[in-house]
């Protein structure tokens, strides 16, 4: 059940490497200019290469083609062997390059790319920077630059985990820890699209408790929301790692069943049934659930799929509630036959 996307992977990653990357390729541009016409043409082509790509990455964020393994593959070790290649070439300002460059790596790339990224460039940099200056100053540059990479590399840990935090409260319900209904067109539109590739059947359920209001008012609240948490922690155990299980109301849940087509998933909706009714959640008093069960068939998307679904569970409740109905032709309905009326 994990639909989470990365931090490296959002509008919000590609507008900052947009900036990020036309900042530094503009910046890099004059020196670019001044090495290739009054000092060293090496520096001058790599320096415009630099600019280049960075250009290029800004691009790939523009039209939001952009993959953090350009960088790795491609930037990562030119600039690497370019800041090691400017420092023999001009000596000790060449080193203030190092800084600006590692940065740049935890701003574009991934965490793990960054830190693989450092390390290259802590290899092959460090001991050029030890070979040009003396040592008092090589253990002060040392020093500073590792307290730099270090601050970034624990920057980027830090935002990267707030934000897979922040992602998964987003999606998540608080009260059943299920997945609320944030993600459910992507995943419903997704399973449309398997199925019209791949032909893998999805079968949908949509699942509600019995006159649930009648146990809140007779019993209180605080006993309402123990049914809600014990019948998801039951629901968990009853689906599979596969399917996804939603909670799309207050006492309304949605199962999004892979692989299975809708005359089985109505003989596992009658299970489920079956079982929530013995399951005893509170003590001398049954809770059931009515159920809609609803193949693809004819729906063209989500929409017309959850409508379709969602009529079958009306004819469940409207036929006198704890049974199951799914499409004309399929069975079940608390040991009676209730075919839809679509
Ligand atoms: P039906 O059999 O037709 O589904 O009747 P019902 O009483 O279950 O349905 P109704 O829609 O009338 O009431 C749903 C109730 O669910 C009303 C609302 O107070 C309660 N509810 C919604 N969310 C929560 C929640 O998080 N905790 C608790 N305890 N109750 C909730
Ligand atoms: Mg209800
Ligand atoms: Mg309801």
């Amino acid at each position: 059940m994990n639909t989470t996307t990365s931090l490296h992977e959002t509008e919000f990653h590609l507008k900052s490497t947009f900036w990020l990357s036309v900042t530094a390729g503009t910046l890099v541009f004059p020196f670019a200019f001044y090495h290739l016409i009054y000092q060293h043409r090496g520096i001058g082509i790599g320096a415009v290469i630099t600019s280049v790509s960075l250009y290029l990455v800004a691009w790939l964020c523009y039209r939001k083609t952009y993959k953090t393994i350009y960088t790795f593959v491609w930037l990562t070790p030119f600039t690497t062997f370019f800041v090691a290649y400017l420092m023999n070439k001009i000596g000790i300002s060449g080193t203030y390059w190092c800084y600006c460059t590692v940065l740049l790596y935890y701003f574009m790339m991934s965490e793990r790319q960054a830190w693989m990224s450092n390390i290259l460039f802590i290899l092959v940099n460090l001991p050029i920077v030890w070979q040009l200056l003396e040592t008092t100053e090589a253990v002060r540059f040392t020093v500073t630059f590792l307290l730099v990479c270090a601050y970034s590399a624990i920057f980027l840990h830090v935002i990267s985990r707030q934000y897979s935090e922040l992602t998964h409260q987003a999606i998540t319900d608080k009260l059943t820890g299920l997945h609320n209904r944030m993600l459910l067109q992507d995943s419903l539109t997704q399973a449309i699209h398997q199925t019209n590739r791949t032909d893998t059947s999805f079968t949908l359920i949509i699942m509600d408790i019995d006159h649930f209001k009648t146990i809140n008012d007779e019993l209180g609240h605080d006993t309402g929301d123990q049914v809600l948490m014990q019948l998801c922690t039951f629901l968990k155990s009853f689906f599979r790692e596969s399917d996804k299980v939603f909670r799309i109301g207050g006492e309304e849940f949605l199962i999004l069943a892979y692989n299975t087509d809708e005359a089985d998933c109505v003989n596992m909706a009658e299970t489920l049934r079956a079982k929530i009714e013995n399951l005893s959640l509170i003590p001398d008093r049954k809770v059931t659930v009515s159920i809609g069960v609803a193949g693809l068939g004819s729906a063209k998307d989500w929409k017309q799929w959850m409508k379709a679904c969602d009529q079958n569970l009306y004819e469940a409740k409207n036929n006198g509630r704890n049974r199951v109905v799914a499409d004309s032709g399929t069975r079940f309905a608390q040991n009676d036959f209730v075919p839809s009326r679509r």
